[in-house]
């Protein structure tokens, strides 16, 4: 495995390699890029195979962090960690701790908060060696209602790119996952009139659709068949691939679920088939505004307001990839590139701080 190599790779400035052996912890703390502020995101438990998968995942992960925070308008950049062990076993007082002072140690430059098989209660371990934390219980709290809110305004934003108009009314929308985040985005759809039909695996999630927003629910594996203007995943990722995109029948694809495209090129064919897709790290980019916010004090209302930009935020990828004449997916990472590199080079006028 060569480093360097990989870091040069995904653009990274620095990995961080913490081993602690009074409580075993092995996290390695990805920090893609700071040029618009302290890299932010959050940290991911998992048993991985091998240290070279655990690389490769928080090399990916943060990168994909600089992108999300830059398009969500934040004064941040990407960053990442992964610990390496079984959740279930490795979790301990001590060492979380631990690693709350490796990030103490990297004075701001990083700041975590929760990510897959992290609570608030681990991040609360960490706060007791460090301020860089957010996601703290009492804080800013759940954020799937505020990501929801601001899939809402992407899903208005991309219905305006395809039908001509924001209004959801009669509009027909096929949800897949209807969890923390997938039920609050059925609540606003059917507020603002829309049909829904939903799918998930825990059939009790699928009965509190049909019962609270007359919801027509559905087999998991026929959701992406089912006759619908807007296919929203607001579950797992490689959702759109080969062998889903064959049964499509939407004109529009928006929802909260990170990694949706299995891979770019499915990003290409989704042009090709005229279905307008609502980048996953641009549409669900609510969460991280939500943790932001915490970092200035926590006040829900602006938290709402933020999320409301989402809007204008889809908006502006459809504007991108249209001067440019590139896919929807392409154009979000183009968005991103373009805020980071003129904030960049405003950075040439000495400001004395
Ligand atoms: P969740 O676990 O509460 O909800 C996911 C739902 O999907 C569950 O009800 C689950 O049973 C269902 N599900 C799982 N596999 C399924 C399948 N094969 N078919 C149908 N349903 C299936 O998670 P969440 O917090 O609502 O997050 C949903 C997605 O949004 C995830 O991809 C997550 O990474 C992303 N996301 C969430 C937030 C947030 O604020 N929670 C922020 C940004 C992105």
């Amino acid at each position: 495995m060569k480093i360097f190599d990989l870091m040069e790779k995904y653009g990274h400035e620095q990995v961080i390699f913490c081993y602690d052996s009074t409580s075993g912890l092995k996290a390695i703390i990805g920090i893609h890029d700071t040029t618009l502020g302290p890299a932010l995101g959050g940290t991911r438990i998992w048993d991985y195979d091998t240290e070279e998968e655990a690389l490769i995942d928080v090399l990916r992960l943060s990168r994909g962090m600089t992108y999300k925070n830059a398009v969500a308008g934040l004064n941040l950049g990407g960053g990442k960690t992964v610990i390496m062990g079984n959740p279930e076993k490795i979790k301990s007082e001590e060492l979380f701790r631990a690693f709350g002072r490796y990030i103490e140690g990297l004075g701001g430059r990083y700041i975590t908060d929760e990510d897959m098989n992290a609570t608030t209660k681990d991040m609360g371990l960490i706060n007791q060696e460090t301020d860089h934390v957010v996601g703290l219980e009492g804080k800013s709290g759940n954020p799937s209602p505020v990501t929801a809110f601001g899939v809402f305004k992407g899903i208005q934003a991309a219905a305006e790119e395809a039908f001509g108009t924001t209004d959801l009314t009669g509009k027909t929308v096929a949800v897949q996952g209807v969890g923390a985040v997938g039920y609050h985005v059925c609540k606003h759809l059917h507020e603002a009139g829309a049909k829904l039909i939903v799918t998930d695996i825990k059939k009790a999630n699928i009965d509190r659709a049909v019962q609270d927003f007359g919801a027509v629910g559905v087999a998991p594996e026929e959701i992406y068949g089912v006759e619908c203007d807007i296919f929203s995943p607001c579950a797992m990722g490689a959702v759109i691939n080969d062998f889903t995109i064959k049964q499509l029948k939407c004109k529009v694809i928006a929802g909260s679920a990170n990694n949706q495209l299995a891979e770019d090129k499915h990003g290409d064919m989704l042009e090709e088939k005229g279905i307008v897709y609502a980048p996953d790290f641009v549409i669900n980019g609510a969460g991280v505004m939500n943790v932001y916010e915490e970092m200035k004090g926590y006040n829900v209302e602006r938290a709402m307001s933020r999320a409301a930009t989402v809007y204008d935020n889809v908006r502006k990828v459809f504007e991108i990839a249209k001067r440019d004449g590139i896919p929807a997916y392409k154009a979000a990472h183009r968005m991103a590139e373009e805020r980071i590199e003129k904030i960049w080079r405003i950075t040439k006028i000495l400001n004395n701080r």
